[in-house]
């Protein structure tokens, strides 16, 4: 049931997507009225509301970004408390094949936003969900914070920087309460099978209960900054309350490698990882049943693959109630069992 009652509206724009439903969920829980954008024509979307059992209580409209009438007429209609910009392209990868795709939906939908916040609801106090993919090619030792400057290496980091740079100018130009989320990876049950964390977890979950050919997967000693999606979902409203509007770095300030995230979930699921072999010709295996479990593949090797980078929560340390985010060993747990469950009950996507 929508909360008629609710005193407060936000407009959650990617409601379908990992974080979106995430912070639809947190949101109600706080008492108020959720309004999901969504975009029409993608196949069964709505699973993460379903399975988060909050389909029924936020209201769906029909926003395309790509549309300055549509932003504005539903933002001064709406005349939202809160707009959490969650939407756009999110795989970096991709974005070399779709480079336009890419910078249209991040860069001209967050113009878009911010124009119908500035000319039709100023009070209207904006998140947009920005990328530690801005800072691209630096490499540090020490944790990447708000103050880093940023060397985007590919067209998503690119689009990314630009959106969220003209959020800065919004604010500062017009005083727009209006604020980034330099987010590092975070991941969690509800993350796309595309990304490498979802995929390892899915595949797994396959192999305990199927037996079958072994994954497939790119460099096992990349390395990300993995903190879970939900912990900072939780924390973006209280961003927004506070008395001014600044730039948050999300992230753990650890790093750990595909290699260690694998075996994590490995032994989550009940297998003893044993890896063997370098390079190309790693493998991942079951020492007691012998099952391989994951094999590298080049196709899944990135030619121009971001160097790893931490990032220092200090500010949001400092500034809210977060309290730092899981570890990646709760991650790979949270991961597993959702991916078990799922297989189990014949729903898998
Ligand atoms: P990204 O950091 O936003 O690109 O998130 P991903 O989850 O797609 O990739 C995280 C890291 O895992 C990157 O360094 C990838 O190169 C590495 N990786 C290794 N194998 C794979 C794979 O099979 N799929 C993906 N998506 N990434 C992989």
């Amino acid at each position: 049931m929508v909360n008629k009652k609710a005193v407060k509206t936000a407009l959650v724009l990617g409601i379908s997507g990992q974080d979106g439903s995430l912070l639809a969920t947190s949101l109600l829980k706080e008492g108020w009225r959720v309004v999901g954008g969504t975009r029409r024509g993608i196949v069964n979307k709505y699973w993460r509301l379903d399975e988060l059992g909050i389909f029924d209580q936020v209201e769906l409209v029909n926003i395309n970004l790509q549309e300055p009438h549509m932003v504005l007429d539903i933002v001064r209609e709406l005349q939202p408390n809160h707009i959490y910009h969650l939407a756009g392209e999110s795989f970096v990868e991709d974005s070399f094949h779709l480079p336009r795709v890419t910078m249209e939906a991040n860069y001209f939908g967050t113009l878009n936003l911010l124009e119908a916040i500035r000319t039709s609801s100023s009070e209207t106090r904006l998140f947009f969900a920005s990328s530690s993919e801005v800072f691209g090619s630096t490499v540090s030792k020490e944790a990447l914070d708000e103050k880093t400057p940023f060397r985007p290496i590919n067209p998503y980091g690119i689009s990314k920087l630009a959106a969220q740079q003209l959020v800065e100018i919004y604010r500062e130009r017009y005083g727009l309460y209006a604020l980034s989320g330099i987010m590092f990876n975070h991941e969690g049950p509800m993350r796309a099978r595309n990304f490498v964390t979802r995929k390892i977890s899915f595949n797994l979950a396959r192999l305990k209960m199927e037996g079958g050919t072994p994954m497939q997967l790119g460099n096992f000693d990349a390395a990300r900054d993995w903190g879970l999606a939900s912990d900072y979902t939780m924390v973006m409203p209280e961003v927004l309350e506070l008395k001014e509007a600044q730039d948050f770095v999300f992230a753990t300030g650890k790093l750990s490698t595909v290699r260690e995230f694998l075996s994590l979930a490995a032994e989550a699921v009940g297998f003893v990882p044993v890896f063997e072999g370098k390079g190309l010709f790693s493998v991942c295996l079951d020492r007691s049943s012998g099952l391989k479990l994951a094999e590298v593949s080049e196709k899944y090797f990135r030619n121009f693959d971001t160097p790893p980078h931490k990032g220092s929560p200090a500010r949001l340390l400092k500034m809210t109630k977060f309290s730092g985010s899981h570890d990646v060993s709760v991650i790979a747990t949270q991961m597993i069992e959702a991916d078990l469950h799922r297989r189990k009950i014949g729903h898998v996507d």
